[in-house]
């Protein structure tokens, strides 16, 4: 059975919407640490900690700035990371890329029916 991750805004505890649930989902997926990364449609913030960064936190789009701020408070003497600017968009995960470009490449070398 698929286990349903909660994701909760750390200020305000609202909850995402569907869509914006599944980019936090695939993004749990891409083991980082030290990173921003904006969760679209709904504009959510993930601070994906780890390590010295401490756990994964997610604000929505109302209070990605009032999370920044508890990070850069908390950890803003550890490194550069907390102080990274948005925007911060996910470019999806390495392998997934990668296996797109993979499949790019067959298909124009398979797929051009009639020349
Ligand atoms: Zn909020």
């Amino acid at each position: 059975m698929p286990v349903k991750v909660v994701f909760e805004c750390e200020v305000c505890g609202n909850r995402p919407d569907p869509e914006t649930q599944v980019s936090l989902e695939q993004q749990l997926l891409d083991l980082r640490c030290g990173e921003y990364l904006d969760a679209a449609p709904g504009g959510w913030l993930t601070w994906h900690g780890r390590g010295i960064y401490g756990p994964n936190r997610y604000a929505c789009g109302e209070h990605r700035g009032e999370l920044k701020a508890t990070l850069r408070t908390h950890y803003g003497n550890l490194g550069w990371h907390p102080w990274a600017r948005g925007p911060h968009p996910w470019a999806g995960r390495r392998g997934t890329d990668k296996a797109r470009r993979l499949k790019r490449t067959m298909t124009s070398t398979f797929g051009s029916p009639g020349s």
